[in-house]
């Protein structure tokens, strides 16, 4: 294992698996050793365990292999480009067009400007030096800094609604969107999906998803995001991007949702899938070991693998004070580092009382986190008194970062929301003039005929499965809203 771990000193590209004898049950499960591979796959020491002695490679052992290598190859092979950006390394505007790139997984390389081949691209293809970046398409235009709506239109990507009307439209392409789009498309209702920025929302932004049913070794938040985008496509849904919606009204047949740009188209049903950003600290160092030690949200799984091995909580409210607790049972300490001075202010007096109770948490309060330490997983932080400006060095194995999240509900000022604008939907929506004569469906809003799914629902628990599950079952709610009084 120690060795497994070293590689990544040596080449961080490379992908370590660790092989394992069959035991004499015979399963292709190392049920005899799952408590190390669990552990090791959470400290980030391996990136896959097999089993070895199969007697039909074929069966088994190529397929996992086969899944490795593409994997190896998306990462670190050569591409096919479709792209080339030339720009400074650093600007902001760099970073953002790169960004939008890699989110939608369309391949790009980016060169500098000042580098020998950045000054050859600029003289071959007239590209204006006041201007970059600079968006090279393989076919030779370019474009000088393009917004979102630009370098869809050149990639082929809608950017707006082929018509006015449809069944449904689903507001975001996070796993909650997608999965209702897939579902209303396959059951025959013209589907039209407005996202913002990229395909997969949150998800797609997480390198590595381990606990999305039926991917044993995880899939990549991207990947999976795609594949759903390609089903939905193909089952007849259509895509607009880069117009965020910016309102939502009803009218007598329906609903209106307003895009940004001026473009309002009507529907039948919405359902609103806009998700939330969790907060981070801003910290790049925390930013790099994010999955390999830095974990945003609930410990769930992580917990067990942290066994005799100190971690820290980051935040004052119930959810990290319950995190310490659960982590508490595993890890040898937990730091509890909290920014204000009182544990009160943010969670809810049993919760104190337990973590006073229990030994190994040590709660800091009046700290803040200024830096990360680790290159293959993390090793420790650095924490700051903030009245004295004390810093101290703590060796941690796991962080768990858990300072909120904030949906993005910001436009929708006519529909019931609760105090931190999560969307509040059918029981507790609160029945007014404004809403109807009926008890709302399962998943719809305040507004009749517009529902709410995933991250952004009060209540939701915050997890691709449930993003998913949310998408899915709320196509059933739209159905039943459209039969009612034949709409
Ligand atoms: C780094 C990271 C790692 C994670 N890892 C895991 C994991 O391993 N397992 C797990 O179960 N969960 C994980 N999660 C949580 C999971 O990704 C979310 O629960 C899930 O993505 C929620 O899906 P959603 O569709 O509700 O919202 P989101 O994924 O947030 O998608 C919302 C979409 O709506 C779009 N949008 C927002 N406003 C507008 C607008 N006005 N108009 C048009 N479009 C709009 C956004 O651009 C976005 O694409 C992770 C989250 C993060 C941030």
């Amino acid at each position: 294992m120690r060795l497994l771990e070293d590689v990544h000193a040596v080449d961080k590209r490379a992908t370590r698996i660790l092989t394992l004898a069959m035991d004499a049950s015979h399963t292709r499960i190392p049920l005899g050793r799952l408590d190390v591979v669990q552990r090791a796959t959470a400290l980030g020491q391996i990136d896959a365990a097999w089993v070895k002695g199969w007697e039909t490679p074929e069966d088994w052992l190529y397929p996992q292999m086969q899944e490795v290598l593409t994997t190896w190859t998306r990462l670190n092979g050569p591409q096919h480009l479709v792209y080339r950006i030339v720009g400074e390394p650093w600007a902001p505007r760099s970073h953002a067009l790169r960004e939008l790139l890699a989110r939608n997984g369309v391949p790009f390389e980016f060169v500098a400007a000042d580098t020998a081949t950045g000054q050859e691209l600029i003289r071959q293809h007239s590209v204006d030096v006041g201007r970059l970046p600079a968006l090279i398409h393989h076919d030779g235009t370019v474009l000088h800094d393009p917004t979102g709506d630009e370098v869809a239109g050149s990639h082929g990507i809608a950017t707006r609604p082929s018509r006015t009307d449809y069944d449904l439209v689903v507001v975001g392409a996070g796993p909650a969107g997608l999965a209702a789009a897939v579902f209303a498309a396959s059951e025959g209702l013209r589907t039209l999906v407005l996202e913002s920025h990229a395909i997969g929302g949150q998800a797609g932004t997480s390198s590595m998803i381990r606990n999305y049913l039926g991917f044993v070794r995880g899939i990549s938040g991207g990947e999976l995001a795609h594949r759903a985008w390609e089903q939905a496509l193909l089952l007849g849904a259509e895509f607009a991007f880069a117009h965020p919606a910016s309102g939502v009204s009803r009218h007598e047949r329906g609903v209106d949702l307003h895009l940004e740009g001026g473009l309002t188209v009507s529907s039948r049903a919405a359902i609103l899938a806009t998700g939330v950003s969790y907060r981070s600290l801003g910290l790049a160092a925390l930013d790099r070991l994010a999955g390999v030690g830095v974990f945003y949200g609930a410990a769930g799984v992580e917990a067990a693998a942290l066994t005799s091995l100190p971690v820290a909580v980051v935040g004052g409210a119930n959810s990290a004070g319950q995190t310490a607790l659960h982590l508490a049972k595993y890890a040898s300490q937990v730091n509890l580092l909290i920014r204000g001075t009182s544990l009160a202010s943010g969670m809810s007096q049993y919760l104190i009382d337990q973590i006073k109770a229990t030994g190994n948490i040590s709660v800091r309060l009046g700290t803040r986190l200024v830096d990360a330490e680790g290159v293959v997983r993390l090793e420790g932080v650095v924490i700051e008194e903030t009245s004295s400006r004390e810093r101290t060095r703590l060796p941690l194995s796991g962080l768990f970062v858990m300072i909120g999240a904030e949906p993005h509900t910001a436009w929708m000022t006519g529909l019931q929301r609760d105090e931190r604008g999560f969307i509040l939907t059918d029981r507790d929506v609160v029945r007014n003039s404004a809403t109807t004569d009926r008890p709302p469906l399962p998943f719809e809003t305040s507004l009749p005929g517009v529902f709410a799914v995933g991250d952004v629902r009060r209540g939701s628990v915050k997890r691709v499965a449930g993003a998913v599950g949310e998408g899915s079952v709320a196509v059933g709610s739209v159905h039943e809203y459209l039969s009612l009084d034949g709409r």
